[in-house]
């Protein structure tokens, strides 16, 4: 994605405050428009900064609300979730800073039941905008608004790629809910394999290699997340069911590694560290997700970049789909404190099918029909990050779900869109 076009734009930034984070955020305009940055003072062909004869004007407001570390916010986005100056004159560079941080998850103390930032609060439920990739239409707005620059890197349409994903949180599942539903169905054969399962302790819904050979089939790859902390966390929270150096896992492990894919870390709720989930995981693990897609920001990033995570996915709503940062590309998290961007790479997700089940409770074929509808308005400028639980594609209780995971992978195949694993995103990024 970050092809440069041997397109080189000197910048010169003209302001003496913030001047790391307007340094940061052009950067990582340029990713998006593919070009390089070399920052000069002299002869430069874009000058950024707060006069009226700066070619991309940062506003007033931007640069005191920083100042101020006000980041609620009501304070940023009145009208529209857009910054707007004192002169009426939109503020795109600072509104995607704002945006792509989720500087507003900083700006307040409050949570939802399981201590995650809560939907409900967010610009994205007020301006009812989840959906929409805002920062890369603004990042279009600067190109279209600047001759020099619509001039050198025209308009941006780069196809998009698919980041596919698993969280192993459980291997036995409900088996009363599942004997309950091959009961409801009259399917006999189900229901005796199901007592079978738990006479013998089997793990019903350990379908690593079914989801493996589905994903042959549409030459697709994804990568697996695993829990190393089991049982009851806290405020209503499960960990994983299962012992990961157990034979059943570690043999499911081996054969995701054999394809040549990867398996991450899935951190549990606990107060162990990220490092010392790590060391038991023993693996070359260079990528995380939060189970319950529990983050806390910055302070989880920091914990990770601490434990020298590469790439982190857990930044997503899982009230309901969408841009959780409004911007459709990973990045690097900006460390406000430090005034520099993280090594960690975040690779924000936007559909899970929990979020269907549990949240939005949108029967199957509704959702799936939301789902492909997303895809293909974000068919461009995105890496699109979809996770899907492994009980959700088994043949019992979720089985319409399997059928929905088979339309996102036909999709992707027909559409002959990329698979990346971590290691391509982080090379890439
Ligand atoms: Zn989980």
């Amino acid at each position: 994605m970050s092809i440069s076009k041997g397109l080189n734009i000197r910048t010169k930034i003209d302001l003496k405050e913030h001047s790391q984070i307007i340094k940061y955020t052009w950067d990582t305009f340029a990713q998006y428009a593919g070009f390089d940055c070399e920052y000069i003072d002299e002869s430069p062909d874009i000058i950024i900064g707060g006069s009226e004869n700066a070619d991309i004007k940062i506003s007033e407001i931007f640069l005191k609300n920083l100042s101020d570390k006000n980041y609620t916010h009501e304070d940023w986005f009145k009208e529209k979730p857009l910054l707007i100056a004192g002169d009426g004159q939109p503020d795109y560079l600072g509104t995607c800073f704002y945006m792509i941080n989720c500087l507003q998850e900083l700006g307040t103390e409050a949570k939802d039941k399981f201590g995650r930032f809560d939907y409900e609060i967010s610009y994205q439920k007020k301006f009812d905008c989840v959906k929409e990739n805002l920062v890369a239409g603004y990042f279009d707005k600067i190109i279209e608004g600047n001759k020099f620059l619509s001039s050198e890197t025209g308009k941006i349409t780069r196809k998009s790629k698919f980041f596919l994903s698993h969280d192993i949180d459980n291997i036995y599942g409900n088996t009363k809910l599942e004997a309950h539903h091959a009961a409801k169905c009259l399917n006999i054969g189900l229901l005796l394999q199901l007592m079978m399962n738990k006479i013998l302790h089997n793990p019903t819904n350990l379908n690593i290699n079914d989801i493996l050979k589905l994903e042959d089939e549409y030459q697709v790859r994804s990568t697996f997340y695993w829990m190393v902390v089991r049982g009851k966390a806290r405020d209503g929270m499960r960990n994983s069911d299962y012992n990961f150096n157990s034979s059943h896992i570690q043999k499911a492990v081996s054969l995701i590694k054999g394809r040549g894919l990867e398996i991450g870390l899935h951190k549990a709720i606990s107060d162990t560290s990220y490092s010392e989930e790590l060391k038991i995981l023993k693996n070359d693990a260079r990528s995380n997700r939060n189970h319950f897609l529990k983050i806390n920001l910055p302070d989880s990033f920091a914990k990770m970049e601490e434990a020298n995570i590469e790439m982190d996915c857990s930044l997503g709503f899982a009230q309901t789909y969408g841009f959780r940062n409004s911007y459709g590309l990973p990045y690097h998290p900006f460390d406000m404190d430090a005034e520099k961007p993280l090594k960690l790479l975040e690779v924000p997700l936007h559909i899970m099918d929990a979020t269907f089940y549990y949240y939005l409770k949108t029967r199957p074929e509704k959702a799936t029909i939301d789902i492909l509808d997303f895809l293909e308005k974000n068919k461009e400028n995105t890496v699109i990050s979809l996770l899907f639980h492994n009980n959700f594609l088994t043949k019992y209780k979720f089985k319409d779900y399997l059928q929905m995971y088979k339309s996102v992978l036909e999709y992707i195949h027909d559409g002959g869109f990329e698979t990346l694993t971590p290691t391509d995103l982080i090379e890439n990024f």
